[in-house]
């Protein structure tokens, strides 16, 4: 089977690991802060806090921003279940914004009309969490206008991302926003096995992070509540969790980092030559729009249903009976029983209905050899004929 996405792990990887494995420090030691000075370095933001998942990141990015229970928290419908679960867990109530049907992402005039209305009723959102599907950005512009507007906060939602640039900028910057999360899964541009990241320019929200990260326990007397009683002492000044990356994920991830512009390249090569010989068929390829440079952590076609004889189920079928890893990001969040019984209607927004039963992934990652992707695209071209 072709899969959808892969990693890709060098000899310069292992010997990263491995040293780590012979030193002092398989946790808390030297490597964390240098893959945070990494991240920063590459993605241009002051502070980068390195955890053990995206998930966390998103988990501790609500937390610093103080989302509190009977807050909202709005995301996009088509998305892992995380950029909405991270609201839940803090006790906020969750909405979903419909999707633009071109791009995928939160539609920034679906968002301005649903802000207006919730002004109405009095319920604003806290925070917004936007996610830059395939690893195109969101109209960050749009939607940082509309925060001014209505005062919500913005957390990016880059899992798919690090490595593409909005306007020139590399993704992870915040100029637009309050935090961005990274995700290093495996399937994920770069990977250190599990880990993410919370990157921004603030230093409060820096500082919040780095104490949600691990405990809220703090050995800095400045941010002691009392004078200290000896040596031996710290204080735990709030609730945190142990959402620690490791040394051995660290080292992995400044190794793999230095590999991504080359990767990102290579994703787009792969893409193009999609483009190039899926362009007559009867589907809706991803359309690059102004001002992005996306990291094309997929490459996600729609199909023209109205004009194919089949229906996606049985092209999807064929296709990995085929031997073709194709998957489908995403189902809708609201669609999921947790959610159902929080009380959304099952066809909640109309375009990320017509999105899901359209859409699927194709195999997108830096070793797709050019025999797997003719192999993929004549199967494809033979299915839906
Ligand atoms: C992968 C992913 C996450 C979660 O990442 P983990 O590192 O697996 O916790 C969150 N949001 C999106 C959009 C993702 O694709």
């Amino acid at each position: 089977m072709i899969p959808y996405g892969k990693q890709h792990i060098d000899q310069d990887d292992i010997n990263a690991i491995t040293d780590v494995l012979n030193s002092d420090f398989l946790t808390q030691g030297p490597q964390v802060p240098l893959f945070e000075q990494a991240l920063c370095n590459y993605t241009q933001a002051q502070h980068a806090v390195a955890v053990n998942s995206a998930t966390s990141a998103l988990h501790i990015a609500c937390s610093a921003l103080e989302l509190n229970k009977g807050d909202y928290l709005w995301t996009s419908p088509i998305t892992f279940s995380a950029s909405a679960n991270c609201g839940i867990y803090c006790g906020a109530k969750i909405d979903f914004v419909d999707i633009d049907p071109v791009t995928y992402n939160i539609c920034p005039i679906a968002l301005a009309n649903k802000l207006k209305q919730a002004k109405k009723e009095k319920a604003l959102p806290k925070i917004v969490v936007v996610v830059h599907l395939s690893g195109q950005s969101c109209d960050m512009e749009a939607i940082h206008t509309l925060s001014e507007q209505y005062g919500f906060h913005i957390i990016e939602d880059a899992a798919h991302a690090i490595g593409g640039k909005y306007q020139q900028k590399p993704i992870g910057c915040c100029n637009y926003s309050d935090i961005t999360i990274f995700s290093f899964h495996p399937v994920k541009i770069i990977t250190t096995a599990e880990g993410g990241a919370a990157l921004t320019n603030k230093a409060d929200l820096a500082e919040k992070l780095t104490l949600l990260r691990s405990h809220c326990i703090t050995r800095d007397s400045k941010q002691m509540h009392r004078e200290p009683d000896g040596p031996w002492y710290y204080e735990q000044i709030g609730l945190g969790y142990n959402y620690r990356m490791t040394e051995i994920q660290a080292a992995l991830g400044i190794s793999q980092l230095r590999h991504i512009d080359k990767w990102v390249e290579q994703r787009h090569t792969l893409a193009e030559a999609y483009n190039r010989q899926l362009k007559d068929l009867a589907l809706q390829l991803p359309k690059q729009t102004e001002g992005n440079y996306s990291s094309f952590h997929l490459y996600i076609i729609r199909l023209k249903l109205e004009v194919l004889k089949k229906n996606k189920k049985t092209i999807f079928n064929e296709l990995q009976q085929a031997g073709i890893g194709v998957n489908l990001h995403y189902i809708p969040v609201y669609k999921h029983p947790f959610y159902q019984e929080l009380g959304f209607d099952y066809a909640y927004c109309k375009e990320a209905e017509k999105y899901y039963v359209e859409a699927m992934s194709l195999p997108l990652f830096p070793s797709l050899t050019v025999e797997q992707q003719s192999y993929i695209v004549t199967t494809l071209k033979e299915i839906i004929k």
